[in-house]
Protein backbone atom coordinates (compact mmCIF):
# COMPACT_ATOMS: atom_id res chain seq x y z
CA UNK A 1 0.00 0.00 0.00
CA UNK A 2 1.49 3.56 -0.95
CA UNK A 3 1.91 5.89 2.03
CA UNK A 4 -0.90 8.29 1.82
CA UNK A 5 0.49 11.72 1.11
CA UNK A 6 -0.72 14.71 2.70
CA UNK A 7 -2.13 18.01 0.88
CA UNK A 8 -2.85 21.48 1.83
CA UNK A 9 -3.09 25.10 1.45
CA UNK A 10 -5.33 28.61 1.82
CA UNK A 11 -9.13 28.51 -0.14
CA UNK A 12 -10.14 31.96 -0.19
CA UNK A 13 -14.12 31.93 -0.43
CA UNK A 14 -15.01 35.01 -2.54
CA UNK A 15 -18.27 36.68 -3.58
CA UNK A 16 -21.04 39.16 -3.32
CA UNK A 17 -22.35 40.10 0.00
CA UNK A 18 -24.77 38.42 1.12
CA UNK A 19 -23.85 35.17 -1.44
CA UNK A 20 -23.84 33.08 1.68
CA UNK A 21 -20.02 32.88 2.26
CA UNK A 22 -20.72 33.07 6.20
CA UNK A 23 -23.24 30.24 5.90
CA UNK A 24 -20.97 28.04 3.63
CA UNK A 25 -18.02 28.26 5.94
CA UNK A 26 -20.23 27.48 9.31
CA UNK A 27 -21.46 24.29 7.50
CA UNK A 28 -18.46 23.12 6.53
CA UNK A 29 -16.37 23.94 9.82
CA UNK A 30 -19.78 22.53 11.50
CA UNK A 31 -19.52 25.43 14.20
CA UNK A 32 -21.17 29.35 13.99
CA UNK A 33 -18.07 30.57 13.59
CA UNK A 34 -19.21 33.52 11.66
CA UNK A 35 -22.28 36.20 11.92
CA UNK A 36 -24.60 35.29 9.28
CA UNK A 37 -27.50 37.57 8.13
CA UNK A 38 -30.04 38.66 5.62
CA UNK A 39 -28.08 42.41 5.20
CA UNK A 40 -24.55 42.07 3.90
CA UNK A 41 -21.92 43.16 5.08
CA UNK A 42 -22.01 41.65 8.32
CA UNK A 43 -18.78 40.01 7.84
CA UNK A 44 -15.94 42.75 8.30
CA UNK A 45 -12.96 40.76 9.31
CA UNK A 46 -10.84 38.10 7.52
CA UNK A 47 -11.75 34.89 9.37
CA UNK A 48 -9.89 31.44 8.89
CA UNK A 49 -11.79 28.26 9.42
CA UNK A 50 -9.21 24.52 9.33
CA UNK A 51 -11.33 21.63 7.52
CA UNK A 52 -9.47 17.98 7.62
CA UNK A 53 -10.72 15.60 5.22
CA UNK A 54 -9.15 12.73 2.61
CA UNK A 55 -9.82 13.25 -0.80
CA UNK A 56 -8.76 9.84 -3.40
CA UNK A 57 -6.93 8.85 -0.13
CA UNK A 58 -4.85 11.73 0.52
CA UNK A 59 -5.12 13.08 3.96
CA UNK A 60 -6.14 17.08 2.82
CA UNK A 61 -6.01 19.94 4.86
CA UNK A 62 -8.23 23.13 3.72
CA UNK A 63 -7.77 26.16 5.39
CA UNK A 64 -10.94 28.03 4.51
CA UNK A 65 -10.52 32.05 4.71
CA UNK A 66 -14.12 33.85 4.88
CA UNK A 67 -13.90 37.35 3.48
CA UNK A 68 -15.72 40.65 2.97
CA UNK A 69 -17.98 40.35 -0.05
CA UNK A 70 -16.35 42.61 -2.87
CA UNK A 71 -17.53 46.19 -2.17
CA UNK A 72 -17.21 49.01 -3.90
CA UNK A 73 -18.30 52.72 -2.43
CA UNK A 74 -16.96 55.67 -0.63
CA UNK A 75 -15.33 55.26 2.62
CA UNK A 76 -12.46 53.93 4.74
CA UNK A 77 -15.02 50.69 5.91
CA UNK A 78 -15.64 49.92 2.37
CA UNK A 79 -12.14 50.76 1.08
CA UNK A 80 -10.68 48.43 3.94
CA UNK A 81 -13.23 45.09 2.93
CA UNK A 82 -12.15 45.83 -0.35
CA UNK A 83 -8.79 45.54 0.00
CA UNK A 84 -8.90 42.67 2.27
CA UNK A 85 -10.57 40.53 -0.16
CA UNK A 86 -8.26 41.14 -3.01
CA UNK A 87 -5.41 40.65 -0.37
CA UNK A 88 -7.14 37.13 0.33
CA UNK A 89 -7.15 36.56 -3.22
CA UNK A 90 -3.87 36.95 -3.56
CA UNK A 91 -2.25 34.92 -1.11
CA UNK A 92 -4.96 31.89 -1.74
CA UNK A 93 -3.71 28.11 -3.07
CA UNK A 94 -7.61 27.53 -4.78
CA UNK A 95 -10.33 30.36 -4.70
CA UNK A 96 -13.76 29.39 -3.81
CA UNK A 97 -16.46 31.91 -5.82
CA UNK A 98 -19.76 31.72 -4.57
CA UNK A 99 -22.54 32.86 -6.58
CA UNK A 100 -26.14 33.54 -5.54
CA UNK A 101 -27.74 31.51 -8.04
CA UNK A 102 -30.98 32.58 -6.47
CA UNK A 103 -30.16 36.27 -7.92
CA UNK A 104 -31.25 36.04 -11.46
CA UNK A 105 -28.53 38.98 -11.90
CA UNK A 106 -25.46 35.96 -10.64
CA UNK A 107 -27.27 33.41 -11.87
CA UNK A 108 -25.80 33.33 -15.45
CA UNK A 109 -22.72 35.35 -17.27
CA UNK A 110 -22.83 38.61 -19.11
CA UNK A 111 -25.91 39.91 -16.40
CA UNK A 112 -23.99 41.18 -13.53
CA UNK A 113 -23.96 44.75 -13.53
CA UNK A 114 -21.11 46.63 -14.15
CA UNK A 115 -19.99 47.46 -11.06
CA UNK A 116 -20.23 43.56 -9.38
CA UNK A 117 -19.05 42.57 -12.58
CA UNK A 118 -15.97 44.39 -12.99
CA UNK A 119 -15.11 43.18 -9.10
CA UNK A 120 -15.40 39.81 -10.41
CA UNK A 121 -13.09 40.47 -13.28
CA UNK A 122 -10.13 41.92 -10.58
CA UNK A 123 -11.18 39.20 -8.22
CA UNK A 124 -10.74 36.16 -10.98
CA UNK A 125 -8.85 37.96 -13.79
CA UNK A 126 -5.34 37.96 -13.25
CA UNK A 127 -4.56 35.55 -10.95
CA UNK A 128 -2.87 31.76 -11.18
CA UNK A 129 -4.49 30.15 -8.51
CA UNK A 130 -7.35 27.34 -9.48
CA UNK A 131 -11.00 29.18 -9.11
CA UNK A 132 -13.79 26.44 -8.18
CA UNK A 133 -17.68 28.32 -9.18
CA UNK A 134 -20.15 27.37 -6.40
CA UNK A 135 -23.53 28.13 -7.68
CA UNK A 136 -25.48 28.66 -3.69
CA UNK A 137 -28.97 28.84 -2.50
CA UNK A 138 -30.12 25.72 -5.39
CA UNK A 139 -32.72 25.47 -2.70
CA UNK A 140 -34.46 28.69 -3.49
CA UNK A 141 -34.03 27.74 -8.01
CA UNK A 142 -36.36 25.42 -10.14
CA UNK A 143 -34.21 22.82 -11.78
CA UNK A 144 -34.98 24.38 -15.34
CA UNK A 145 -33.46 27.86 -14.21
CA UNK A 146 -30.37 25.89 -12.76
CA UNK A 147 -29.12 24.02 -15.50
CA UNK A 148 -28.86 26.68 -18.28
CA UNK A 149 -27.01 28.78 -15.40
CA UNK A 150 -24.92 25.72 -14.90
CA UNK A 151 -24.29 25.50 -18.57
CA UNK A 152 -23.23 29.03 -19.31
CA UNK A 153 -20.91 29.16 -16.34
CA UNK A 154 -19.16 26.68 -17.42
CA UNK A 155 -19.17 27.54 -21.31
CA UNK A 156 -16.84 30.74 -19.51
CA UNK A 157 -14.26 28.31 -19.18
CA UNK A 158 -12.62 30.36 -16.44
CA UNK A 159 -13.32 27.83 -13.71
CA UNK A 160 -11.50 24.07 -12.74
CA UNK A 161 -15.04 23.11 -10.66
CA UNK A 162 -18.65 24.04 -11.00
CA UNK A 163 -20.77 22.88 -8.16
CA UNK A 164 -24.55 23.55 -7.17
CA UNK A 165 -24.88 23.79 -3.73
CA UNK A 166 -26.94 25.05 -0.69
CA UNK A 167 -25.23 26.22 2.24
CA UNK A 168 -28.02 26.71 4.06
CA UNK A 169 -28.91 22.71 3.65
CA UNK A 170 -25.57 21.64 3.18
CA UNK A 171 -26.44 20.37 -0.20
CA UNK A 172 -23.73 19.57 -2.48
CA UNK A 173 -20.76 20.22 0.36
CA UNK A 174 -19.12 16.99 0.18
CA UNK A 175 -18.56 17.37 -3.28
CA UNK A 176 -17.29 21.15 -3.04
CA UNK A 177 -15.24 20.30 -0.49
CA UNK A 178 -13.40 17.23 -2.90
CA UNK A 179 -13.25 19.28 -5.64
CA UNK A 180 -11.31 21.95 -3.15
CA UNK A 181 -9.05 18.94 -1.32
CA UNK A 182 -7.95 17.77 -4.98
CA UNK A 183 -6.91 21.29 -6.39
CA UNK A 184 -4.63 22.10 -2.98
CA UNK A 185 -0.98 21.18 -3.67
CA UNK A 186 0.95 18.31 -1.83
CA UNK A 187 2.49 18.88 1.34
CA UNK A 188 2.41 19.08 5.01
CA UNK A 189 -0.87 20.78 7.42
CA UNK A 190 -0.19 23.88 7.78
CA UNK A 191 -2.27 23.59 11.41
CA UNK A 192 -2.21 20.83 14.32
CA UNK A 193 -5.80 18.38 13.33
CA UNK A 194 -7.42 19.70 16.25
CA UNK A 195 -7.37 23.64 15.06
CA UNK A 196 -10.44 24.80 13.63
CA UNK A 197 -10.27 28.24 13.56
CA UNK A 198 -7.28 31.23 14.56
CA UNK A 199 -10.19 33.50 16.09
CA UNK A 200 -9.69 33.64 20.23
CA UNK A 201 -12.59 32.70 21.64
CA UNK A 202 -13.44 36.59 22.43
CA UNK A 203 -13.49 37.27 18.53
CA UNK A 204 -16.23 34.62 18.00
CA UNK A 205 -18.29 35.98 21.17
CA UNK A 206 -18.08 39.71 19.52
CA UNK A 207 -19.55 38.22 16.11
CA UNK A 208 -22.10 35.97 18.10
CA UNK A 209 -23.32 39.69 19.65
CA UNK A 210 -22.92 41.80 16.40
CA UNK A 211 -25.36 38.37 14.81
CA UNK A 212 -28.43 39.47 17.15
CA UNK A 213 -27.55 43.45 16.42
CA UNK A 214 -28.71 42.95 12.66
CA UNK A 215 -30.72 40.29 13.24
CA UNK A 216 -33.12 41.97 15.56
CA UNK A 217 -32.18 45.97 13.89
CA UNK A 218 -30.37 45.46 10.87
CA UNK A 219 -33.50 47.58 9.11
CA UNK A 220 -32.78 50.47 11.59
CA UNK A 221 -29.33 50.21 12.05
CA UNK A 222 -27.70 49.78 9.00
CA UNK A 223 -23.68 49.04 9.22
CA UNK A 224 -23.73 51.60 11.91
CA UNK A 225 -22.91 49.13 15.29
CA UNK A 226 -19.47 47.65 16.19
CA UNK A 227 -19.23 45.18 18.95
CA UNK A 228 -16.13 44.95 20.82
CA UNK A 229 -15.57 42.37 23.94
CA UNK A 230 -13.96 43.83 26.69
CA UNK A 231 -13.73 41.19 29.40
CA UNK A 232 -13.60 37.36 28.30
CA UNK A 233 -13.18 35.81 31.85
CA UNK A 234 -13.25 32.22 32.11
CA UNK A 235 -13.74 31.12 36.08
CA UNK A 236 -13.06 27.42 36.57
CA UNK A 237 -13.95 26.83 39.87
CA UNK A 238 -17.53 27.72 38.51
CA UNK A 239 -17.60 26.19 34.94
CA UNK A 240 -18.72 29.60 33.72
CA UNK A 241 -17.51 32.62 31.59
CA UNK A 242 -18.14 36.11 32.30
CA UNK A 243 -18.33 38.11 29.13
CA UNK A 244 -18.76 42.09 28.66
CA UNK A 245 -18.93 43.60 25.32
CA UNK A 246 -19.72 47.08 24.27
CA UNK A 247 -22.28 47.75 21.12
CA UNK A 248 -20.53 50.47 19.19
CA UNK A 249 -22.42 53.20 17.21
CA UNK A 250 -22.21 56.45 15.72
CA UNK A 251 -25.28 58.48 16.85
CA UNK A 252 -27.00 59.26 20.06
CA UNK A 253 -30.39 58.64 18.38
CA UNK A 254 -28.69 54.82 17.55
CA UNK A 255 -28.03 54.23 21.13
CA UNK A 256 -31.76 54.58 21.73
CA UNK A 257 -32.70 52.15 18.97
CA UNK A 258 -30.18 49.78 20.73
CA UNK A 259 -30.90 50.36 24.08
CA UNK A 260 -34.63 50.58 23.33
CA UNK A 261 -37.77 51.26 25.06
CA UNK A 262 -37.32 50.17 28.98
CA UNK A 263 -34.20 48.37 27.61
CA UNK A 264 -36.04 45.79 25.92
CA UNK A 265 -34.09 45.67 22.60
CA UNK A 266 -30.72 45.66 24.12
CA UNK A 267 -32.03 43.03 26.69
CA UNK A 268 -33.09 40.62 23.97
CA UNK A 269 -30.20 41.03 22.24
CA UNK A 270 -28.24 40.25 25.51
CA UNK A 271 -30.36 37.25 25.68
CA UNK A 272 -29.81 35.56 22.06
CA UNK A 273 -26.55 36.27 22.42
CA UNK A 274 -25.12 34.40 25.34
CA UNK A 275 -27.55 32.02 24.21
CA UNK A 276 -25.23 31.31 21.00
CA UNK A 277 -21.69 31.96 23.13
CA UNK A 278 -23.14 29.19 25.14
CA UNK A 279 -23.79 26.62 22.88
CA UNK A 280 -20.51 27.26 20.80
CA UNK A 281 -18.32 27.05 24.46
CA UNK A 282 -20.40 24.56 25.58
CA UNK A 283 -20.60 26.18 29.30
CA UNK A 284 -22.66 28.74 30.87
CA UNK A 285 -22.52 32.37 30.03
CA UNK A 286 -22.67 35.64 31.43
CA UNK A 287 -23.06 38.47 29.51
CA UNK A 288 -23.11 41.92 30.35
CA UNK A 289 -23.96 44.09 27.38
CA UNK A 290 -23.37 48.28 27.21
CA UNK A 291 -23.93 50.85 24.43
CA UNK A 292 -21.09 53.18 23.66
CA UNK A 293 -21.74 56.32 21.51
CA UNK A 294 -18.31 56.33 19.47
CA UNK A 295 -18.74 59.05 16.91
CA UNK A 296 -17.68 58.05 13.17
CA UNK A 297 -16.27 54.92 14.33
CA UNK A 298 -16.51 53.79 10.43
CA UNK A 299 -15.16 56.45 8.63
CA UNK A 300 -11.68 56.94 9.79
CA UNK A 301 -8.80 54.85 9.98
CA UNK A 302 -8.12 55.71 13.13
CA UNK A 303 -11.56 54.58 14.22
CA UNK A 304 -11.58 51.17 12.66
CA UNK A 305 -8.48 50.37 14.34
CA UNK A 306 -9.80 51.23 17.90
CA UNK A 307 -12.32 48.27 17.22
CA UNK A 308 -10.45 45.75 16.25
CA UNK A 309 -10.40 45.81 12.65
CA UNK A 310 -6.65 45.31 11.81
P1 LIG B 1 -22.19 36.44 3.16
O1 LIG B 1 -22.43 37.91 3.18
O2 LIG B 1 -21.71 36.00 1.81
O3 LIG B 1 -21.29 35.95 4.26
O4 LIG B 1 -23.63 35.74 3.34
P2 LIG B 1 -24.28 35.05 4.64
O5 LIG B 1 -23.65 33.72 4.89
O6 LIG B 1 -24.31 36.03 5.75
O7 LIG B 1 -25.75 34.74 4.10
C1 LIG B 1 -26.61 35.75 3.63
C2 LIG B 1 -28.04 35.27 3.68
O8 LIG B 1 -28.26 34.22 2.75
C3 LIG B 1 -28.46 34.72 5.04
O9 LIG B 1 -29.78 35.10 5.31
C4 LIG B 1 -28.37 33.21 4.84
O10 LIG B 1 -29.22 32.49 5.70
C5 LIG B 1 -28.80 33.08 3.39
N1 LIG B 1 -28.28 31.85 2.74
C6 LIG B 1 -26.99 31.45 2.67
N2 LIG B 1 -26.89 30.27 2.00
C7 LIG B 1 -28.14 29.93 1.63
C8 LIG B 1 -28.71 28.79 0.90
O11 LIG B 1 -28.03 27.87 0.47
N3 LIG B 1 -30.06 28.82 0.70
C9 LIG B 1 -30.85 29.83 1.18
N4 LIG B 1 -32.16 29.75 0.93
N5 LIG B 1 -30.36 30.88 1.87
C10 LIG B 1 -29.03 30.94 2.10
MG1 LIG C 1 -20.31 36.93 5.70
Amino acid sequence: MAAARTRAGICAILGLPNAGKSTLMNQVLGLRLMAVSPKPQTTRNRVLGVKNREVDGDAAQIVFLDTPGAQRGPGALRQYMREQTLAAAGDCDVALLLLDAADPVQRAPGTLGEGPAAALDELTGSRRAPIVLALNKIDRVAKPALLPALEAWGATGRFQELVPISALKGDGLDRLEAAVARLLPEGPHLYPEDTVTDRAERFIAAELVREQVFRQLGDELPYAAAVVVEEFRERPDRGDVVISAVVHVERESQKGIVVGKGGQRIKAIGTAGRAAIAQLLGCPVHLLLHVKVSPNWSSGAGGLRDMGYE
